[in-house]
């Protein structure tokens, strides 16, 4: 056994634990779990703030170009699928954030969240028009599978609010690194 560190922060508390970033050692309370492993706070805001202020507005534009097709594609599919759109969303609405937080090399905008979200409503948006569409023609004639078009425009609704709260808690502004 290695002889026991003490956390920067909790001159008293022991630990095992150092900031795989900075080397520091820290205690469980001041460790963050991050993917690339414990780090302690400073060296997570210092992280941070570095992906904020490399931040410009084109990187929203870049995260749209890449969402919008996603979301499109996707908002045209799952909805489709029925009931499958129950899992499908959040994992669509996951993927596609990813996708955008790729595209933007993993910066980092107060706001992401807000243009990826807004790429999912407006990719669903002409799939649910149209759909709205054949509904109101189809009351309008009498003719036509109602309800089978009634419960198409539930899946969208399920897909577009799992979709867009999946990608929100991905991109949501605070999230660890
Ligand atoms: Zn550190
Ligand atoms: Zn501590």
């Amino acid at each position: 056994m290695t002889e026991p560190l003490y956390c920067v922060n909790h001159p008293k508390t022991e630990t095992y634990l150092r900031c795989n970033r900075c080397g520091k050692p820290i205690c469980v309370r001041c460790a963050v779990r991050t993917p690339v492993g414990y780090r302690c706070r400073d060296c997570v805001n210092a992280q941070q703030r570095i992906f904020y202020a490399d931040f410009r507005t084109v990187h929203y534009l870049i995260a749209a170009v890449i969402a919008l097709p996603l979301a499109t594609v996707a908002g045209w599919l799952i909805p489709s699928l029925g009931w499958y759109a129950i899992v499908l969303g959040p994992l669509a609405g996951a993927g596609i954030a990813e996708a955008a937080r790729w595209a933007i090399r993993q910066r980092r905008g107060p706001y992401t969240w807000l243009v990826v979200c807004g790429c999912i409503i407006v990719g669903t948006l002409p799939w649910l028009l149209l759909l709205f569409g054949s509904i109101v023609i189809s009351m309008g004639t009498g003719t036509g599978y109602i309800a089978g078009r009634l419960m198409g425009l539930v899946w969208n609704i399920v897909y577009l609010v799992t979709a867009t709260s999946a990608a929100y808690v991905r991109l949501r502004p605070g999230r660890r690194v």
